[in-house]
């Protein structure tokens, strides 16, 4: 355990041999790699290197996944009553290390450490929930539906699964992927964020402590060559994956042309459409929030607003309320909006807010170049808010992915819907009304999979699925939920016939039962 915790004692300035190093999980051990490429982690908030992970070898890919498959025959014929116990366990221990786990999330990724809490447990609901696996795999009967005949189903695991995470939920979105798919039966290779490997070694530790069985949860790290290899080795049946558009496509298509299912959450561009009627205190407050929380690196970020006629009149109040959030280091009491992940991502973030100004977009709140004592060196961007944005401006059509917030109008609902409708991704939406009739014609008619009313950040809770739209993913079956069961299992569908004995058939049947 100590070991797994070394980056948090470090507060180094420069890189040094002795940084302590992520190890692969094989096999039921935490193993250093024998690999000659490395990466820096980075604290975001000064840009000091926390340690480094390595890119794992061909050897030692292939012993996790090999691992995962030789596991897999007892794994999936241990009783569910035995899996349920182990998740069980496993759940309070995430609940009795939730500090520690907040405490490496905010060291790697930067957010503050009451968000970070936020993080784990947001993952550990659903891994409460995947302990309701005894209801949740049943299958089903329907006797009798010929003489003496029987049909059932059992849903049954479909074997390795491979999860493949982003660097913004370190905890959360681990926790979507190996708890389900393992509980389910099925054996488990994670590949984290190269940017944030800790806390889903951390994990990994608890799950061990929980009892799971070797080799049925393997951790490699790396970035490309890691990716391919999950999408093309041919014992890895199902992949889950979770980050940007560039790799989702590719690995939903990669993925699924060597015969895999996909499921694929991507990027987003996500509108909240403000009403004139709605409460005003609370829209306001919601706004600030969804916008700027964790520094805007969330992919339900409500990063765009609409203000619909005389909701107009609200952005001087906007613009009030944004600037009184701190911004600071993570672990600083009082923080309210943290570092961006790099230096690069920060670059990137400040380029968008430039291209805003320069496509004729009004700066009413500028967050660039922001000074935070005593972390002169983080990668910091206060709120930032864009007036008069339209859907030309490439402000608009990236994702940004960093806490700013861009402002667009409209005369009436049916000119924001067609806005949110028009843009490609589908991820999440919001609409701040007090008429029940405005909140149904827009919650039927926008074309996005997840919408709040009155709710700034619509993620369904675990007993739902996590269900973006057209842009924001491909395949078939969601993460977590009804659809993540479906996703990590199987059918089989057995029809049987026990006759009497003096009912045995007379001749051979040649045509087709009916
Ligand atoms: P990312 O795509 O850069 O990285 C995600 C994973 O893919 C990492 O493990 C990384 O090693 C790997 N990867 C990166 N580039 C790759 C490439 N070109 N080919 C193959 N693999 C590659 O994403 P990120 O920057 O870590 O995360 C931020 C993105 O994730 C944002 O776009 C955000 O909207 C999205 N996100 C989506 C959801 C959702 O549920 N829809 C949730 C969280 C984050």
């Amino acid at each position: 355990m100590n070991d797994l915790l070394a980056p948090l004692q470090m507060g180094r300035r420069c890189y040094s041999s002795s940084v302590p190093t992520t190890k692969l999980f094989i096999d039921g051990k935490f193993v250093e790699s024998n690999t000659s490429e490395w990466l820096d982690i980075h604290n975001p908030a000064t840009n000091e290197v926390v340690g480094r992970v390595p890119k794992a070898t061909q050897t030692e890919m292939l012993a996790a996944v090999e691992s995962c498959s030789r596991t897999f025959a007892s794994w999936s014929e241990t009783s569910i009553l035995t899996r349920q116990q182990i998740f069980l366990r496993y759940q309070q221990l995430i609940k009795d290390n939730i500090k520690e786990l907040a405490r490496l999330i905010t060291l790697e990724q930067g957010k503050t450490l009451a968000d970070a809490e936020g993080d784990v447990f947001r993952g550990l609901q659903v891994t409460e929930h995947a302990c309701s696996i005894t209801s949740l795999m049943l299958g089903e009967t329907l006797p009798s539906i010929t003489k003496d005949m029987d049909t059932y189903t059992y849903r049954l695991p479909i074997g390795v699964c491979a999860g493949i995470a982003p660097f913004n939920f370190p905890a959360m979105i681990p926790l979507w992927m190996f708890p389900l798919g393992m509980v389910c039966g099925n054996t488990y290779l994670m590949k984290p964020s190269e940017r944030v490997p800790g806390c889903t070694m951390l994990l990994a530790k608890l799950l061990q402590d929980a009892g799971i069985p070797d080799g049925t949860l393997n951790i490699i790290h790396g970035q490309h060559a890691a990716v391919n290899f999950i999408c093309d080795h041919p014992a890895i049946k199902a992949i889950s994956f979770v980050g940007s558009n560039q790799a989702g496509e590719y690995i939903y298509e990669r993925g699924s042309k060597n015969g895999k299912r996909v499921q694929s959450n991507m990027g987003a561009k996500n509108h909240g459409v403000v009403m004139p009627d709605a409460n005003k205190e609370n829209t306001l407050n919601q706004l600030v929030g969804a916008a700027f929380g964790a520094a805007g690196q969330r992919c339900m970020a409500l990063s765009t607003a609409i203000l619909v006629g005389e909701a107009r009149d609200w952005l001087p109040e906007l613009v009030e309320r944004s600037k009184a959030l701190r911004v600071n280091a993570g672990d600083q009491p009082g923080a309210d909006v943290g570092p961006l992940i790099s230096p690069e991502s920060r670059a990137r973030v400040e380029m968008l807010i430039q291209s805003g100004v320069d496509e004729g977009a009004t700066l009413l709140l500028d967050g660039r170049n922001v000074h935070v004592k005593g972390y002169e060196n983080g990668n910091f961007v206060g709120p930032t808010i864009l007036s008069n944005v339209t859907p030309e401006m490439k402000c608009y059509k990236e994702e940004i992915f960093g806490p700013v917030l861009v402002v667009l109008e409209a005369d009436t609902l049916d000119k924001a819907i067609s806005l949110v409708n028009d843009n490609p991704y589908g991820n999440g939406t919001a609409i701040f009304t007090t008429n029940g009739a405005t909140a149904r014609k827009y919650t039927h008619e926008v074309e996005v999979g997840q919408i709040g009313v009155n709710v700034p950040i619509p993620v369904p809770l675990p007993m739902f699925s996590f269900t973006g739209s057209r842009g924001s993913f491909r395949g078939d079956m969601n993460f977590y939920g009804k659809q993540g069961i479906q996703f990590y299992t199987q059918i089989k569908t057995i029809t049987s016939q026990w006759k009497a004995e003096d009912a045995t058939t007379k001749s051979p049947a040649v045509t087709m039962p009916t």
